[in-house]
């Protein structure tokens, strides 16, 4: 009934050439794909290329983040007005990288995913644990936290909107992916979480993607968890054939 996202995170990857050379190469392979919701994030540089190249095709396009106002004296930032104006439907928010190294806060979480939802993206915010926390068994309080904080003011028939991505920060890059069994556990306190701020009804709703060192040899198994929608992918989704098994995983 949650319809799967498999969703790429290009980070600071690709020119707009090359980012063409993969749309050209990637988009008539996932022609037949209908069940699964296919996604790229590239840089803001490339986004204008790929929604060309997307236009039309079951290819959507995201964006690694955004500001919360619309216009101003914000130099380097692009607004929600700015990314819809381009064709682009989701927003990452919070990813670990933004908040570990341009100082993201759960508070500036709050008003992007907010932001977000008013302009009609579709929020993909991110959680998850270092491994500092997880070895201190605080898991669960820290993701609880994002949770909460991160969706303060956000009512219940936009929160069946969202998308959450939980990605322990000590899988992403690492090679080191979280079992199916760990990421299993968190996910299912995420949904238990979003049953309480939303109801039970949204909370089914909600799609929550696993993130951190997914690659074609995992998916299938992240895949078969009942609260794994998707997947939230870096370095496998920069080559046409991995991200492609990665899309294709129901195949044997
Ligand atoms: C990410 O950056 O969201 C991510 C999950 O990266 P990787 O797949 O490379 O671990």
């Amino acid at each position: 009934m949650r319809r799967p996202i498999i969703a790429g995170n290009w980070k600071m990857h690709k020119t707009a050439r090359e980012t063409a050379e993969f749309a050209e190469a990637f988009i008539p392979r996932i022609a037949d794909v209908r069940d699964v919701e296919v996604v790229i994030a590239p840089p803001y540089t490339s986004i204008a290329t790929l929604a060309e190249k997307a236009r039309g095709t079951n290819l959507r396009v995201g964006a690694q983040n955004m500001h919360q106002e619309d216009q101003g004296a914000f130099t380097g930032e692009i607004s929600a007005p700015m990314l819809k104006e381009l064709g682009v439907e989701y927003v990452i928010i919070g990813h670990s990288e933004r908040r570990a190294y341009y100082g993201e806060t759960d508070e500036g979480v709050n008003l992007k995913v907010k932001k977000a939802l008013a302009s009609g993206l579709t929020p993909i915010m991110c959680v998850g644990e270092t491994l500092e926390e997880r070895e201190k068994d605080a898991t669960a309080d820290v993701v609880r936290l994002q949770v909460e904080e991160g969706l303060k003011g956000v009512v219940p028939g936009d929160g069946e909107k969202l998308v959450i991505a939980y990605e322990p920060v000590w899988a992403i890059g690492t090679g080191k992916t979280a079992t199916p069994d760990q990421a299993q556990e968190v996910h299912s306190l995420i949904r238990k979480i979003l049953g309480k701020l939303f109801g039970e009804e949204t909370a089914k709703k909600v799609r929550i993607l696993y993130g951190g060192s997914v690659k074609p040899e995992n998916i299938a198994s992240l895949m078969a968890q009942e609260d794994i929608d998707g997947a939230l992918v870096g370095g496998a989704s920069l080559k046409v054939d991995s991200f492609e098994k990665i899309v294709k995983y129901y195949e044997p």
